[in-house]
């Protein structure tokens, strides 16, 4: 198992994309400003990311339950994002944390298959899901699955962050807002710099490099703020990992006989 091997130096991380599934879906439906292009097909890759330190093992969201999965149209599940990284010899119970980037319901499926992960959400988000709002705006409340949040919200492990906090030692976690209420994003440490795990708060490389945030979008200024931060803390454009771009799939180098999963750093 080579590739899931842990870096030797502590406070250094490799980092793993686990793509589980992929749809096809056109280009008008993932761009907040429209352009002539919008009839054209423009596929979405569903992620979950694997941080290893020597000692850590983390989980950065719990993508599509297999329930969940079956009766989405157009939908290719390879496989319950649990069981890819299985591939990489790393069980659900191995897993200490798992951070919620936010809580729409391809980023909480599996969170309940996790036996002793703790939980990390900001307040915001769980406050908003949990709150009055949520339930009427009709735009939003599609997106959330109401067993996965009740799941989290009544955990014993949930870990409540309100703003940045550096969990771990080189992994830290920076509200955004925008994309939803209390998004957040992860920066990590590897040994080639550090790489911002953008999740929704860019979904393809094309949101942030044209500046034209993705359609879903809980509140505008904040997808831009999301964007100036997402660059302040990568060491570069390459460090940028967006939340559902098939080209991650094929930027970054294939794990051996894994052909799901890709080596970010
Ligand atoms: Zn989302
Ligand atoms: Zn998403």
């Amino acid at each position: 198992m080579i590739d899931a091997e842990r870096p030797d130096t502590p406070g250094l991380w490799r980092v793993f994309a686990v793509q589980y599934a992929t749809r096809t879906a056109l280009r008008s439906t993932h761009f907040h400003y429209p352009d002539n292009r919008g009839g054209e097909p423009h596929p979405t890759a569903y992620y979950v990311w694997l941080a290893l330190s020597q000692t850590d093992t983390v989980l950065i969201d719990a993508g599509l339950a297999p329930s969940t999965a079956e009766g989405m149209q157009g939908l290719d599940y390879f496989g319950s994002p649990l069981e890819i990284i299985g591939g990489l010899g790393i069980a659900p119970g191995d897993i200490d944390l798992c951070v919620l980037t936010h809580l729409h319901y391809d980023h909480t499926g599996v969170v309940a298959d996790l036996p002793r992960a703790r939980y990390v959400v900001q307040r915001r988000e769980l406050e908003y899901w949990n709150g009055p709002w949520a339930t009427r705006i009709e735009q939003e409340r599609w997106l959330h699955s109401r067993p996965d949040i009740d799941h989290v919200a009544a955990s014993t492990r949930l870990d409540l962050v309100d703003g940045d906090r550096e969990l771990l030692d080189g992994l830290s976690v920076h509200s955004v807002g925008g994309h939803t209420a209390g998004m957040q994003i992860v920066r990590v440490r590897t040994a080639r710099g550090n790489i911002v795990l953008a999740s929704d708060a860019s979904h393809f490389y094309e949101n942030i490099e044209s500046d034209n945030p993705f359609a879903i979008l809980h509140y505008l200024p904040d997808m831009f703020g999301a964007f100036d931060r997402i660059q302040e803390l990568a060491d570069g454009p390459d460090h940028i990992v967006p939340g559902h771009d098939p080209l991650v799939s094929e930027r970054f180098r294939a794990v051996d006989r894994q052909p799901h999963v890709v080596s970010l750093g």
